[in-house]
């Protein structure tokens, strides 16, 4: 039988680590086994969802690479899911209950008080049909619970990465399958549309794994074989507490803000949980592709670090060609939209080593005299109206010929030191700060042949007439 896996978010965030490792690992399970990977929308709980976090959801998944090949709306499907609690309330397999939240609410905490389980007691079980026309007459609209069988107090299933998982007991009692505004509960839209979708395996996280029996026991009401059920690891910040915001941007949302690559994020996830035999740890989606076997997953705790993360990001930001690292890096770039592609591009090659992700380019030092023009400050020009330093400019402008290159400006700065009789770094350092305007930044050349000829020549005049306007011009 083909391979039908699923990824099901419930619309009501944004696209945490957790869910982003959940839909990777079935995309890459999909992908490997040729098999079919769809996308389900869980947006029954109308008060809960909203449309911006579905199309966020979206972007997010596109974003990582992680394309669907089928797409599915369960707030589109509510006929269907009401169509199948009534098959179960006819067959006797789930009742019409009419307690309300209060009653429910004063209930359980004289359960908790007298020392036993706050599950639902069953009441509404045995209402006879008149007892039910009473409350209907009197505007109660019921929810409709499932009738736990009794042989379903013990169960246990077996978990395709885990085996056997067993259950004392389910704890809730009967369970909501509708809720009183006729909108299906998440177990009984997931175990239909599991069903109706033809899903084959459901791999999803550990917190799943006490809604498995009740899934469990739902297909065997409706006479229905259940899929296959495994359940990943769960995830951990560093301080190896369950992850969350206090650990800071864990939706793929943020981290794509915060400049990493989607093939570090997507590098990274896969590392949460699998492993290749080789130890290695770099890898993009299509080797993800190649290498991934479940047969390889690891069922600890796994832990997500952002010092992984920004790792793996340098390890990607080295592997982008520069026309992709150009139109990575372009959202970071909003300040220097008029500046031609060339320059842009030159400016990231020598920037790149220097950076673990792209928000870095945000506010960079050295882009704005990279990018920008340049202006050099008051200080600056006095430390430049040194004789040494105007000398060491004045030669090296007289020396700029029009065969120059940027590999030819050390061997030129060493004759013009020697000249002077002053080390490189009196020649150097002066350069730096006519070209620059800081004392520091990337190799020297590097600038240069990011700036061009023509425009290093200017720099160059316009720092010699300040200096030699002197303080009263200024
Ligand atoms: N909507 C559920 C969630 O987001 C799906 C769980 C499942 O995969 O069955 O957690």
């Amino acid at each position: 039988m083909a391979l039908r896996v699923r990824f099901a978010p419930s619309p009501t965030g944004e696209l945490h680590v957790g869910g982003a490792r959940t839909a990777l690992f079935n995309w890459l399970w999909a992908r490997k086994e040729g098999g079919t990977f769809v996308l389900r929308i869980e947006d029954t709980d109308l008060a809960r969802s909203q449309a911006r976090y579905t199309q966020g959801i979206m972007d997010a998944l596109s974003w990582l690479g992680l394309t669907w090949d089928e797409l599915f709306y369960q707030s589109k499907r509510l006929p269907l899911y009401r169509e199948y609690v009534e098959r179960l309330v006819e067959g006797g397999k789930a009742y019409p209950c009419f307690c309300t939240p209060e009653e429910l609410a004063e209930r359980k905490r004289k359960a908790l008080a007298r020392g036993e389980a706050p599950e639902y007691d069953g009441r509404c079980r045995h209402l006879s049909p008149a007892e039910r026309q009473r409350y209907l007459r009197a505007g109660r609209k019921p929810a409709i619970r499932f009738l736990v069988p009794e042989e379903a107090k013990e169960t246990s299933f077996t978990d395709f990465l885990r085996g056997e998982v067993k259950f004392r007991r389910l704890t809730t009692g009967d369970f909501v399958i509708q809720k009183a505004d006729g909108t299906p509960t998440y177990n009984l839209a997931c175990v239909v549309d599991d069903h109706e979708l033809g899903i084959t395996h459901v791999l999803r996280a550990e917190d799943h794994i006490s809604n498995t029996p009740k899934q469990i026991w739902l297909y065997r009401a409706f006479g229905w074989e259940p899929p296959a059920f495994g359940h990943l690891s769960i995830i951990l910040g560093p301080d190896r507490k369950k992850l969350s915001k206090r650990h800071g941007a864990t939706s793929v949302e943020a981290l794509r803000e915060a400049g990493y690559l989607p093939e570090a994020v997507v590098n990274h996830l896969a590392l949460l949980g699998w492993s290749p035999d080789s130890g290695e740890e770099v890898f993009t989606l299509e080797e993800l592709v190649e290498r991934f076997s479940l047969a390889k997953v690891n069922l600890a705790p796994q832990v997500f670090d952002l010092e992984k993360l920004r790792w793996l990001n340098r390890k990607h930001l080295a592997r982008l060609s520069p026309g992709e690292l150009l139109e990575r890096a372009r959202p970071f770039l909003s300040g220097y939209a008029g500046v031609p592609e060339g320059r842009l591009a030159a400016a990231l090659e020598l920037l790149r080593p220097g950076i673990s992700t792209l928000s870095e380019l945000v506010g960079h030092p050295d882009l704005g005299y990279l990018l920008g023009p340049l202006e050099l400050s008051p200080q600056v020009v006095e430390e430049l109206s040194a004789p040494p330093a105007r000398a060491a400019l004045r030669l090296v402008l007289s020396r700029l010929g029009p065969d120059f290159s940027p590999g030819k400006l050390r061997p030129l700065v060493r004759a013009v030191a020697a000249e002077l009789g002053v080390p490189p770094r009196g020649v150097f350092h002066p350069l730096r700060l006519a070209l620059t305007g800081r004392d520091r930044g990337p190799e020297l050349a590097g600038i240069v042949g990011v700036l061009g000829m023509e425009e290093m020549r200017a720099r160059l005049e316009e720092a010699l007439r300040l200096v030699e306007e002197g303080p009263e011009g200024r």
